[in-house]
């Protein structure tokens, strides 16, 4: 398997190993689930773990929930519920889709708020070597406590601090010593999830969750971590600073991949635009096939913008291959072989596609096990949605541990 690293933006390869391959992917934050640019970034991850599997590699998948967040704070008040209830509510929605998409559930689904204690202790030892610092009952990471934060994202300082205040920070906070230090606890507000710390009663903030989610599940170093792009400053920035400060080890992740944003009506696909388009709206006329065959045409680092009729296509192309794979009879069989080298050369899937396309007009016998690497059933369902669930690994209900 070779993949771009967004760090080094170069190809690397991703060496078979006897240790499973660490791979930790930020998961939904549960309040606007599953538009289908979270099912893009989910089906590429799912993609990737079919094919390290099925070259008997074995992989351990850690995808997270952001439970305590400031946008399902927002969304509970404004919906008349609690934070806690929203979130469980959301994460089972968002198992239901992943399994009738056909995305095999993570190893560990671990969510922020039941990781409270490690974030703290995390928090404590950043604060012990000088990374952190505390002002008020907040605490903040010292951005010019490392030497290259900046080195993912590859963006200025400038840059980085008009970004930030778009994305939920507030580099005008005058507690902070930098504009770019950022959140790593603070005081909750009344009615917003708390709980006891060192600094007083309070949450945490959004990026130590992570590093606190993969440095327990996964340790010091990670050998993929993946997320949308749109992560990639300030939540991955940071979260680097945070892991490699605590650990001493370089690089928190060998390598960074990157999903590309679903465009929506000119617009990125985002519940503050109101252009959502959700999963669960297109599966009463849309197979699971029909829509990953959508998702998969597109390069995953490329961004893109959904059209309706582009679902239609994959449909009617879906169908057509559906019908030529019922009649396949004799071949090669050696398709899969061929869909998996296209899938390792940076998960090239659109490749992919035509490689299967080909393989089943000539008859090929062996596209059952090609189509399995992309997730591709294209036969009726054989499952109802509850054994799917269950057969893909999505344990629910998904309780919440609480914190207040
Ligand atoms: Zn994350």
């Amino acid at each position: 398997m070779r993949l771009r690293n967004t760090e080094t933006n170069a190809v690397q390869p991703l060496e078979p190993q006897s240790d499973p391959v660490r791979l930790y992917v930020c998961g939904i934050t549960p309040y606007d689930t599953t538009h289908l640019g979270h099912a893009f970034t989910y089906v590429v991850f799912d993609v990737l773990v079919r094919v390290l599997r099925a070259a008997g590699q074995p992989v351990r998948y850690v995808q997270n929930v952001t439970d305590v967040d400031d946008d399902i704070i927002r969304r509970a008040r404004e919906l008349g519920t609690t934070w806690d209830h929203l979130a469980d509510k959301e994460t089972t929605l968002y198992a239901d889709d992943m399994a009738a998409l056909n995305v095999l559930a993570p190893d560990v689904f671990p969510r922020a708020s039941q990781t409270i204690p490690k974030i703290i202790a995390l928090i404590v030892k950043l604060e012990a070597q000088g990374h952190a610092y505390q002002r008020d009952g907040n605490v903040y990471f010292r951005v010019g406590s490392v030497a290259d934060y900046g080195r993912l994202s590859r963006l200025s300082r400038t840059e980085m601090i008009t970004l930030s205040a778009q994305r939920g920070a507030d580099p005008d906070d005058p507690r902070k010593q930098d504009p770019l230090d950022f959140v790593l606890w603070q005081v909750s507000a009344l009615g917003e999830p708390r709980w006891e710390s060192p600094w007083g009663v309070g949450r945490p903030g959004w990026h130590i969750e992570c590093s606190a989610m993969a440095l327990e599940h996964l340790g010091p170093q990670v050998d993929v971590h993946g997320g949308g792009s749109d992560l990639i400053y300030p939540h991955h920035e940071s979260e680097i600073a945070q892991s490699e400060s605590a650990t001493g080890m370089r690089p928190f992740a060998r390598i960074w991949v990157h999903v590309g944003m679903l465009r929506y009506q000119g617009e990125k696909m985002s519940k503050s635009l109101r252009n959502l388009v959700l999963v669960r709206d297109l599966l009463p006329r849309y197979d699971a096939d029909s829509i990953r065959v959508l998702l998969l045409r597109h390069h995953y680092r490329e961004p893109w913008e959904y059209t309706p009729d582009q679902l239609d296509d994959a449909a009617a192309w879906t169908a057509r291959l559906r019908a030529a794979a019922s009649r396949t009879r004799n071949g090669m069989g050696d398709s899969a072989l061929a869909v998996r080298a296209a899938l390792e050369d940076d998960l090239d899937t659109s490749g992919a596609l035509h490689v299967l396309e080909e393989a089943i007009d000539s008859g090929d016998r062996d596209w059952r096990a090609a189509a399995e690497l992309l997730g591709l059933e294209l036969s009726d369902p054989r499952l109802d949605h509850e054994e799917m669930k269950k057969a893909l690994g999505w344990r629910a209900p998904f309780h919440n541990g609480g914190g207040s």
